[in-house]
């Protein structure tokens, strides 16, 4: 049984309207003699007042669930609490009142803002240059592989078209390097959910155009080898790509730059505390070693003598955004990194591997623990440590929701059958983490006290138990689909 609000096409009364307007006092336009422009059917649009509209949009807006109505343990993904001084700061209407064709002498702030994020990234992640152009963490992919073929082209080096993803990689790191026209070489992970140097070693050659790694992986493990592994790369004249989507477990501790990489991509929108979800905005600022810059892709915005300008190079590998990205966001990511300073920032890596490490421990009594060692900033778990209930991540990940916390990522890694990866976040106290955690154990109680009730859960959420198969393969996504759709 689903039981629904009622849309707001039910809502709708024929010529009902939420708003009027005066008497115009200016003759009516004919638009007949744009006939061929007209839209020959009346639009399905609902009919409603005002207050339909309002208490319709409330109502729904309140049976969201966001970082800022509970814990929302979403591994990968860094869901932290975003300073409200973030927004506060970008509200300012100034702001508004730009364009971005505007000549550069009259928005020589907004230049100096720009210049000054990127060198920020620079010195927290130990490269050279940074473009803030690219819109989220799979276009900042896709923008560094173009670099990094543009690299090889440049030197007349076409055969380099492969690239190293391992098994364990976020699945846009295989799509980015389709998309970018290079092709996929998977390595699986050894039995700690790291690089197999073994495996590497077999599949370099001279068509390797470089490898993606993200490191500690999205295992919550660091990748110890990682100074061979970069160089193993580069002995066999591939480069390395970092995917710094979540940057939080290293911020202020490790940089990739010295680790080895040399192209790398931060998602502002995780890791400095940008609100994201639902699909955006976002921001993917990749930056590059020396030897890589003249790629990055225009327009650039650079610094002499205090003045700062645009610069389109003949190297670039062109445009990838309109304009300089998604500048609001990344305004926010400069307020986020200039309130905490550097001291503070690098104490966001320390508690985030904290708070994982403390959920960790609490839980591995009751959840399986598929690696040994301490984790960084998220763990993974395999499923319930008792397997004879027949109880499936899914149950505990679906029952959460009834406690009104964020269920964590499941079913990912690919690497254990039952993932389960929470990612806490250096943000929630300790009396949060010792709420899921008593939740967690109460669900893994459950499991055998009450089975059926968690295979039923969510109860006590807007809509129960979802047939995820059926909802697949029937796409219900407009009136119009509804309509023809027949419930029982
Ligand atoms: C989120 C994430 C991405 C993709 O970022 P988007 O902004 O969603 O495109 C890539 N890699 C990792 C490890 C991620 O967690």
């Amino acid at each position: 049984m689903v039981t629904y609000d009622r849309l707001i096409f039910e809502l709708s009364q024929p010529g009902r309207s939420a708003y009027s307007l005066p008497k115009s006092n200016f003759p009516e336009y004919d638009l007949q003699s744009l006939q061929d422009l007209m839209r020959t059917e009346t639009p399905c649009l609902p009919e409603v007042f005002e207050t339909d509209v309002v208490r319709h949009y409330t109502n729904i807006s309140q049976k969201n669930f966001g970082v800022e109505t509970g814990f929302y343990p979403l591994g990968s993904c860094t869901m932290k609490y975003n300073p409200k001084i973030n927004d506060e700061i970008v509200a300012n209407p100034m702001f508004d009142a730009i364009h971005p064709l505007q000549p550069a002498f009259s928005i020589q702030g907004v230049l100096k803002l720009y210049h000054e994020l990127q060198m920020m990234l620079s010195e927290i992640s130990g490269l050279a240059e940074f473009t803030l152009n690219p819109y989220a963490g799979a276009h900042g992919e896709l923008t560094g592989l173009m670099i990094m073929k543009a690299y090889h082209e440049q030197r007349g080096d076409y055969r380099r078209k492969k690239v190293i993803v391992p098994d364990s990689a976020h699945g846009t790191n295989p799509a980015s390097t389709v998309v970018s026209g290079m092709e996929v070489v998977e390595i699986r992970s050894n039995m700690q959910g790291r690089v197999d140097l073994e495996q590497l070693k077999a599949v370099l050659s001279d068509d390797i155009a470089g490898m993606m790694l993200t490191n500690p992986n999205t295992l919550g493990m660091f990748e110890p080898d990682i100074c061979e592994i970069t160089k193993l790369v580069h002995d066999a004249g591939g480069l390395m790509y970092y995917d710094g989507a979540n940057l939080n477990a290293i911020l202020g501790k490790v940089r990739p730059g010295d680790m080895g990489f040399d192209i790398m991509h931060i998602n502002l929108h995780k890791t400095f505390s940008t609100p994201h979800g639902g699909g955006g905005p976002g921001s993917g600022p990749v930056g590059v070693k020396q030897p890589l810059v003249d790629f990055l892709p225009n327009p650039r915005v650079k610094c002499l003598d205090g003045h700062y300008y645009i610069q389109n190079e003949k190297d670039s590998i062109g445009r990838i955004s309109a304009f300089f990205g998604n500048f609001k966001v990344w305004l926010r990511a400069l307020v986020y990194i200039r309130t905490l300073g550097k001291e503070n920032l690098a104490c966001v890596g320390e508690y985030a591997t904290l708070n994982a490490n403390y959920v960790r421990e609490a839980l591995k009594g009751y959840y399986e623990l598929p690696i040994a060692g301490f984790c960084m900033h998220e763990c993974v778990f395999d499923g319930l440590k008792d397997q004879t209930t027949g109880i499936k991540t899914l149950d505990v990940a679906k029952r959460l929701l009834d406690y009104r916390m964020h269920a964590p990522t499941i079913y990912f890694p690919l690497l254990f059958h039952q993932a389960i990866m929470i990612e806490p976040t250096e943000t929630e106290s300790k009396q949060t983490l010792d709420e899921f955690i008593a939740i967690m154990i109460k669900i893994a109680l459950e499991a055998k006290s009450d089975p059926e009730s968690l295979r039923n859960a969510p109860h006590d959420t807007p809509v129960g138990r979802i047939d995820e198969v059926f909802a697949a393969r029937q796409m219900i996504l407009t009136y119009k689909d509804y309509l023809n759709q027949k419930f029982d």
